[in-house]
């Protein structure tokens, strides 16, 4: 069997490896760091934490990031079984010792005798013969591999700095004060003249929220970042710094549209929200991609009429990050869809446009299995939508809107991504649920349905090994 070439030893890098090795594919790993080192990571570990040491909530029933460990767990993740085993107290969170998980990590491929790690820098595909390819560079993928990608993805597919805006969960969203309408009337794809939905304010709301974006504290740009301010996606604290009014004739102009609610009266200003899934459940603030800290950016944006009892599936940054339009570019086995002559190249990892190591380590969990099925001449169809790792892999192939000004962005796994479920009214014993306990149970009644299909899909459809 031909090895399975895989680029950049990190997380997802590292995952996909252990999966082809699992199922009895050899693989080489390609790892520059050693010879040449990225802007952020500080040793030649495999699977290095370039920042945190959280995988985030272990909470499988109610925290989708949760309910990814644990599918993760269940696929036979090293990434995940080598965090376990280097758990640091942290709650209800998984954290871990990086030095020592990330020496596991390289412990256990090293020890493979499928496993081949290779320290150099890849920066051309041409001149090589290798048929089975995955691409796992990652956000700092080195400059030379970058012009190798933007080349075979094509013009305008590859991005080297994210500019997200937060994304709220529809449901979460004041209806009584909101309403849907497109400005103008406009029909947006599919002939939807309501696509939007729009929070309208006041002249004294809109002057509350422009004095809370300028003082809410701002994260900075690292030194090697060098994100460069495009006028088409400034930061929004960063047009209202350009003058008061710079908003009102920006993003939340309020021109083209009537509030059902009192249509006799023009709001001062208008933000607006536009669907961000195929599914309908997240709804992405237009405009509004800010370097706002966290910590502030919930409490700012509550201040949005219709707003104040928003729930963020992801919050705004601005960070350099390269990755590619997937939706765009790759089919739902991670592959590049443009035919390089036989070869197949998949992409891995936080390149594909999932945020998060954890979400990263399970794009290589995914194509490790894509191509080791590929590798026995077999296809492997996708883990289901209802499923963490099936939702994620949706979002970024598929479920993202095909509207052309909906920009792809990355995303964490969040419950928003999973096909909904009805509200429970009663719990497993017949005991009536309050009302204020609905969504939670909602949760967890759409996780439990997550880790049944993820055990029936790994049991009949991923290659055993
Ligand atoms: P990586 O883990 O970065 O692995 C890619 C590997 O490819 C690297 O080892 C790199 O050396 C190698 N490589 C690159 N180019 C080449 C080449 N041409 N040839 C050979 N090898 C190459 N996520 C979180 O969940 N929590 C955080 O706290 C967090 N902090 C972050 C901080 C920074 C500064 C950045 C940039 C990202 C952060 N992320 C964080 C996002 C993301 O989860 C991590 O970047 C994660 O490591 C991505 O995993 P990956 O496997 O896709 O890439």
């Amino acid at each position: 069997v031909q090895p399975v070439h895989i680029i950049g030893g990190g997380l997802a890098g590292s995952e996909a490896a252990w999966q082809l090795a699992q199922a009895g594919i050899p693989v080489i790993i390609h790892e520059m760091r050693g010879i040449k080192p990225t802007d952020a990571h500080q040793t030649d570990g495999l699977a290095e934490l370039v920042c945190s040491n959280s995988f985030r909530s272990d909470d499988w029933e109610y925290n989708a990031v949760g309910l990814l460990h644990a599918e993760m767990r269940r696929g036979n993740s090293l990434i995940m079984a080598c965090a376990d085993k280097h758990q640091v107290p942290a709650g209800g969170a998984l954290a871990v010792d990086r030095e020592g998980f990330s020496q596991a990590v390289t412990a256990a491929l090293a020890a493979h005798p499928l496993v081949t790690l290779l320290r150099e820098e890849v920066t051309s595909l041409k001149d090589k013969d290798w048929s089975n390819v995955i691409c796992a560079t990652g956000p700092l993928t080195s400059e030379s591999l970058s012009e190798v990608i933007l080349e075979l993805t094509g013009e305008g597919h590859l991005s080297f700095f994210d500019a997200i805006a937060p994304i709220v969960h529809a449901e979460s969203i004041d209806m009584s004060i909101a309403w849907r309408q497109s400005r103008y009337d406009k029909e947006g794809p599919g002939g939807d003249a309501a696509a939007y939905i729009n929070c309208p304010m006041t002249k004294d709301q809109y002057e509350a929220f422009v004095d809370a974006l300028l003082i809410g504290p701002k994260t900075d740009f690292k030194e090697w970042e060098h994100v460069p301010y495009f006028d088409g996606c400034l930061p929004i604290e960063v047009m209202a710094e350009r003058g008061r009014e710079t908003l009102r004739y920006g993003p939340m102009k309020p021109v083209g549209l009537t509030d059902p609610n009192n249509p006799t009266v023009k709001p001062y200003a208008i933000v607006q929200l536009r669907q961000d899934n195929a599914l309908g459940t997240l709804y992405n603030l237009v405009g509004f991609q800010t370097k706002l800290k966290h910590g502030a950016q919930a409490e700012v944006f509550r201040m949005i009429p219709g707003l104040q009892n928003a729930q963020f599936a992801r919050l705004g940054g601005l960070h350099r990050n390269t990755f590619i339009q997937s939706p765009k570019v790759l089919g739902a086995d991670l592959r590049l869809k443009r035919l390089i002559g036989e070869r197949s190249l998949r992409f891995a990892g936080q390149i594909t446009g999932v945020e998060g190591y954890v979400e990263s380590a399970a794009m290589g969990l995914l194509a490790g299995l894509f191509a080791a099925a590929e590798a026995k001449g077999k296809t492997l169809p996708p883990p289901p939508p209802t499923t963490a790792l099936g939702a994620l892999i949706g979002h970024i192939t598929g479920g993202h809107l095909a509207d052309e000004k909906a920009s792809f962005q990355p995303m964490n796994i969040n419950y928003g991504l999973l096909p909904p479920m009805e509200a429970p009214k009663f719990d497993e014993d017949g005991k009536k649920i309050p009302v204020k306990d609905r969504t939670r149970a909602k949760k967890r009644q759409m996780s439990v349905r997550a880790l049944h299909d993820i055990e029936t899909w790994l049991k009949t459809e991923a290659v055993p090994a």
